[in-house]
């Protein structure tokens, strides 16, 4: 059975690259993947599709005819695209006996695909019908301050907790920034308070703990049993850096789908 790979991550992290990245790099190990493209708004893609939703609908269209602005658009594209999904199934099921690899890619904008019912509907129907992992892509070179650093794991582990699936934290352009500082942080929560200090915000004038540093406490905590409960890699999507640990990752996903996703939803059908 192939694995699905569902690539999310904020505008400008350099998903698409990625995405584009990823798929020459299965072509170059002689393994096709199945794209799936579900940004309606995308103007240039940089790789073939299989299923394309700007194939079904005009995003430019459903906002015109619902009277809507860009997101809504967007939105409602989706929505529209979700109501055919279970043919889009079939027609990877069709093909999965000779691909190993799906890829989906998400909008760009990253709310309206994680917290859109779509979104869900989308990811718990693939979820359910092959191994499936998620791949959260990170700006390295921008996500190296510390608050920023701890908003977008925040943002990670929402994701992980509402979908449940194996997770690969992508730390992308490593050629700019090396994720070292990242993985430090992950290890050692009290280096990264230590970071956080520094770069000012947890001390008030007096030299006292404010408001900031009894919050990063009780969220060292939350923050520590997420990073227990996934997989990191820094890639660079330019150079092709780090892409083959991240399909490491993916197949230790597979295993992990299979004896930890899978038990799971069996229990809960
Ligand atoms: P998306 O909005 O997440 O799809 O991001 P794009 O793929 O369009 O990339 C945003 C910008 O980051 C573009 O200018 C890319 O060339 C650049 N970019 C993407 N990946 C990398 C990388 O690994 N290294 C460097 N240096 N730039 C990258």
């Amino acid at each position: 059975k192939p694995i699905t790979i569902i690539t999310i991550g904020m505008a400008g992290a350099g998903k698409s690259t990625f995405v584009q990245r990823i798929n020459s790099y299965l072509h170059s190990e002689n393994s096709p993947p199945y794209v799936l493209n579900l940004d309606p708004a995308v103007a240039f893609l940089p790789f073939e599709a299989n299923i394309d939703i700007r194939d079904t609908v005009n995003y430019k269209e459903v906002m015109k005819q619902y009277n809507l602005g860009p997101n809504g658009g967007i939105l409602t594209a989706l929505n529209l695209f979700t109501t055919k999904f279970d043919q889009v199934l079939s027609l990877v099921e069709k093909r999965s006996d000779t691909v190993d690899y799906v890829i989906l890619d998400t909008p760009g904008q990253i709310e309206i695909f994680t917290w859109s019912a779509s979104g869900a509907i989308i990811t718990d129907a693939i979820a359910s019908s092959f191994p499936t992992v998620v791949a959260y892509i990170i700006d390295t070179p921008r996500t190296s301050a510390p608050a920023t650093f701890m908003s977008n794991m925040l943002y990670a582990c929402s994701i992980l907790y509402k979908t449940k699936l194996p997770f690969i934290l992508v730390f992308n352009k490593i050629d700019v920034q090396p994720h070292d500082f990242a993985l430090e942080w992950m290890r050692d929560f009290e280096a990264f308070q230590e970071a956080l200090a520094t770069h000012g915000g947890t001390r008030d004038a007096e030299g006292e703990p404010t408001y900031m540093n009894s919050l990063m406490n009780s969220m060292s905590l939350v923050l520590d049993e997420f990073y227990k409960n996934l997989k990191a890699v820094g890639v660079s999507s330019t150079t092709g850096d780090g892409i083959k640990e991240f399909f490491e990752a993916v197949e230790a996903s597979r295993e992990e789908y299979e004896t930890q996703y899978m038990p799971e939803l069996d229990r809960a059908r």
